[in-house]
């Protein structure tokens, strides 16, 4: 019955306030208990995070609609948090801990060994503050778990894992972090590393026989922040050497970050006992923004260059540029430097000059249905016979319903013409197969990463 009770209340929160609410913050939520005498229920959030962002920005709702749905006039919310209590048990219990040494890493040989580490790689960009972020609603969850990080490190929301498209902030978060660490503390090691690098650099200490320093080196830092984990995939001795010093910064408590492209479960050919752990903390993701928040992108990058962009032109721009911010950017560097070289000032036309060949219409018209349909078949190991095929097996319907979903978005060609190229007479088919996976994509993140990466790769 509360399973059920709980599905109705999500389907009225998606309605009432977007489904995007319950993507985010609802779908590792459930009721713990329910006590009709005291009409208290009991509602468990994945992390103190989610538990916290919810109390504060939600309750009303819970209130409301739950209190309807058990057919009680009022009703008390309670908020509790799973892993506030498991952590501390892990913490605890942990059969893998690797302990630093019980007196610590002795002051001079950190202090020296911190020398190294800043000095090697250690290094912060200094322009990726927080105070050059610019917050909406594609990052907000991100922005706001970056800040509460900085107040307390290695605490509540540890380890932090940071995922979403590229171009959309994560590197620039994770120095921000870095960046306001260090300021409120400089003896913190803070550490950036990639993850590149990190494979690199273990590589070579196996190489010299240096895989103690390797390991000793990792395991003074304070703050810990990893970048682009996804590239450890399949790599099985580097997982096994970084999964020992996770444990030990962890036990630690030191705090540790990752970024990525995609959710830890994702990564594929990644050790499972590491990726459960890059999952115990606070997962967040960034979103492609909205216009608005290009706008204000545009604008505060722009003051960063000395310039002062108008609304017009910021809008104009934020428009053309398609997806991502690292993209935005490009375009207002483009802009600026013509404007700058040909002494014109900034306006629209000018802006349109200068950004026609990234012009949208004209990408569109660029991408064809071979490229589609090519890298569609490559990612699921069909053929273009398979795809206009008359088979209804269900994977492969589903196949070419996102062939012709990505047909309609990514090009400028008519029903017709994509009915026709994939062998369907009637082009309703294509309209439905459109309706279908957008509403699919709107409830599965796993199928919005595969429209997202298969974009990438059509443009390429
Ligand atoms: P990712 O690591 O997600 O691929 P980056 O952090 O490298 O993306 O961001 C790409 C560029 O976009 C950087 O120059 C960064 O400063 C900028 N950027 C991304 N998001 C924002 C934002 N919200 N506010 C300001 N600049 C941003
Ligand atoms: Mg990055």
């Amino acid at each position: 019955m509360l399973t059920d009770v709980w599905q109705n209340f999500l389907s009225i929160v998606r309605q009432e306030a977007g489904s995007r609410i319950v993507e985010t913050w609802l779908k590792a939520v459930k009721i713990s208990h329910w006590a009709p005498e005291d009409k208290n229920i009991i509602i468990e959030a994945p992390n103190a995070f989610v538990k916290e962002w919810i109390a504060s920005k939600y309750l009303s709702l819970f209130q409301t609609h739950l209190a309807r749905l058990l057919h009680v006039d009022t009703l008390k919310v309670t908020f509790i948090s799973s892993t506030e209590q498991a952590g501390e048990e892990k913490k605890k219990h942990s059969p893998l801990a690797f302990a630093l040494p019980k007196k610590g890493i002795p002051g001079k040989v950190k202090n020296a060994l911190a020398h190294k580490t800043r000095k090697n790689y250690g290094y912060l960009n200094p322009n990726y503050t927080f105070d050059t972020f610019v917050v909406g609603p594609s990052n907000s969850l991100a922005y706001a778990a970056a800040c509460s990080i900085v107040e307390t490190p290695g605490d509540q929301y540890n380890p932090f894992f940071l995922y979403g498209g590229s171009g959309l902030g994560k590197t620039h978060l994770l120095h921000a972090i870095g960046n306001a660490i260090q300021k409120r503390d400089s003896k913190a090691v803070v550490f950036y590393q990639t993850t590149d690098r990190f494979v690199n650099e273990f590589i070579s200490a196996i190489r010299f026989n240096k895989i103690h320093l390797f390991q000793q080196r990792y395991r003074m830092i304070d703050v810990l922040l990893i970048d682009d984990i996804q590239f450890i995939s399949n790599k099985e001795q580097t997982q096994e050497a970084f999964f020992h010093i996770f444990n030990s910064l962890y036990d630690g408590r030191k705090q540790i970050i990752f970024s990525s492209d995609v959710f830890p479960r994702e990564i594929k050919g990644l050790a499972e006992r590491l990726c459960s752990r890059l999952e115990w903390g606070l997962v967040a993701d960034v979103h492609k923004p909205h216009l608005e928040t290009k706008i204000a992108i545009l604008k505060r990058k722009a003051q960063s260059h000395n310039e002062e962009l108008s609304d017009e032109v910021a809008e104009f721009i934020a428009q053309e540029a398609m997806s991502n911010v690292r993209e935005l950017e490009g375009s207002l560097v483009r802009v600026l430097a013509f404007s700058c070289l040909t002494k014109q000032p900034l306006s629209v036309e000018l802006a349109r000059k200068v950004l026609h060949r990234e012009h949208d219409a004209q990408k569109k018209q660029k991408i064809d249905f071979d490229r589609i349909a090519s890298c569609v078949c490559k990612h699921y190991s069909y053929r273009l016979s398979d795809l206009r095929s008359n088979s209804r097996a269900k994977d492969l319907s589903f196949a070419r319903q996102l062939t012709m979903y990505l047909m309609k978005k990514m090009t400028r060609k008519s029903l017709r013409e994509i009915g026709s190229f994939l062998g369907r007479k009637d082009h309703s088919t294509v309209i439905h197969a459109f309706d279908k996976v957008h509403e699919n994509a709107e409830k599965d993140s796993n199928l919005r990463t595969t429209i997202r990466r298969l974009e990438e790769e059509i443009l390429r």
